[in-house]
């Protein structure tokens, strides 16, 4: 029998970490396994970029996705700073930068994503950062502690983050952004309201539903315009307004795309020979019934796993309900399930207290929650979202009914 070729994944990062960790520790996959990347670190966690390592308390070493030692340990071979530049799917074959050529038997594409540019006259100045990698987070990180006045363009998870952090620094702060709250489109008018309110409790000049203009300078920024015609003061820009997801490869190779990496509930791609994860990945959801694409930490992981089960031959379905976290001024944040259309919102304790939370009710069905700084909250949450009954708002507002409490009861058989 010929030699199997193994196993190829495109992108070193957490989805691809973890499918070459989930393929040798859980499934004995014993075949070749090579995790290509195009940044020379190895595989590390983003979500501290934002936060501590930012902030300079995290050490570069925290952010290992595995052990370092894993890789050599389980013969994964590592090809680092080398952008997968061309793949053919029915040769099986993946090129590396110009003319190393790998060929596979399987491949994972764990792209990822990079951040949307910001389209405006001044956007190329000196000062203007973006946040995607660890490169970004150390020369951010430098510049803010350098900075008098930031202007964050952008109210989303990223930029609330970046612009807690910079208050951390003592920055003086703005965020600006179109919508009426920050996280609008997540949380809506009047939770949006409750975070929008701590931002500007922790000295944040709060731009809302006013986008940039321009930004003004000669050689770097000196301030920002807004639609609505103000002029904010700024030696510092900080773009988070979303991101793209990394697909030109898969594109190129003939896969079927549409904002993200089409794949089926297994993250089967349109070719027998590849699949798609994390980020890049956007998946037939069984739980929603449409496809969806999830720029989640948690996500990244139940995809890498779930891939590796593809790959050996044993497909599970993903279908978990969605998961992030957040931190901003120290209060950790948790949103479960996919930003509601529905506009009933239950909640329970007090803004801005410890275990206050929002659930989001669609025909009296919970679809989506956020629990702040209730540790061992989520996990309950998610059941409840997952189980798709429609439960009492008095007991969702009740602070005196644990969270477990809200899961639908099993009938005792
Ligand atoms: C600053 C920041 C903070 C975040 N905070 C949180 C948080 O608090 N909570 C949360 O739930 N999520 C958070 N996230 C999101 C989470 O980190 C992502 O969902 C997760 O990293 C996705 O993992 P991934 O492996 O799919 O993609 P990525 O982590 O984007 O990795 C993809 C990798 O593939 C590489 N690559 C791309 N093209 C090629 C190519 N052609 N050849 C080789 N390599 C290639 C990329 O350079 C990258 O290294 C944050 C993200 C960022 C950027």
């Amino acid at each position: 029998m010929a030699a199997d070729p193994g196993v190829v994944i495109i992108g070193a990062s957490l989805a691809g970490a973890q499918a070459a960790r989930a393929l040798r520790l859980d499934h004995c996959y014993d075949g070749p396994i090579t995790l290509v990347g195009d940044e020379n670190h190895l595989p590390y966690q983003r979500p501290a970029l934002s936060k501590g390592y930012l902030l300079g308390t995290i050490e570069p070493g925290e952010l290992d996705v595995l052990e370092p030692r894993f890789y050599a340990d389980q013969d994964v071979t590592l090809a680092l700073g080398a952008p997968a530049t061309a793949l053919d799917l029915d040769a099986r074959r993946v090129r590396l930068g110009r003319n190393v050529e790998l060929a596979f038997g399987q491949v994972l594409i764990a792209t990822g994503a990079r951040p949307r540019r910001l389209r405006v006259p001044g956007a190329d100045l000196d000062g203007v950062h973006y946040l995607r990698d660890r490169d970004d987070s150390e020369r951010l990180g430098a510049a803010l502690r350098a900075a008098s006045d930031v202007v964050v363009i952008g109210a989303g998870w990223l930029g609330c983050e970046v612009a807690a952090a910079a208050r951390a620094l003592g920055v003086r702060t703005t965020v600006v952004d179109p919508l009426p709250a920050p996280l609008y489109h997540v949380l809506g008018d009047r939770i949006g309201g409750l975070l929008a309110r701590r931002h500007l409790d922790h000295g944040v000049n709060l731009l809302t539903g006013d986008g940039v203009e321009a930004v003004l300078g000669t050689r770097s920024v000196e301030a920002v315009r807004t639609v609505a015609g103000r002029r904010v003061p700024a030696d510092l820009v900080v773009v988070g307004v979303g991101v793209t997801p990394n697909t030109e490869l898969a594109e190129a190779a003939g896969l079927r795309v549409d904002g993200g990496v089409l794949t089926d509930g297994h993250l089967r791609t349109s070719h027998p020979a590849a699949l798609a994860a994390g980020d890049v990945a956007r998946h037939r959801h069984p739980r929603y019934l449409k496809p969806v694409r999830i720029e989640h930490w948690d996500n990244a992981v139940v995809h890498g796993t779930a891939a590796a089960a593809t790959l050996a031959g044993r497909p599970t379905v993903v279908d978990h309900v969605p998961y992030f976290f957040s931190t901003q001024y120290g209060s950790t944040l948790e949103y479960v399930g996919l930003p509601a259309t529905s506009d009933r919102v239950v909640t329970r304790g007090v803004p801005g207290e410890p275990g206050f939370t929002a659930f989001w009710l669609d025909r009296g069905i919970p679809v989506a929650a956020l629990t702040v700084d209730n540790p061992g909250a989520a996990g309950h949450l998610r059941g409840l979202v997952a189980a798709g009954h429609s439960a009492d708002p008095r007991r969702l507002a009740d602070p005196d009914v644990p969270m477990a409490d809200l899961l639908p009861r099993v009938p005792a058989s």
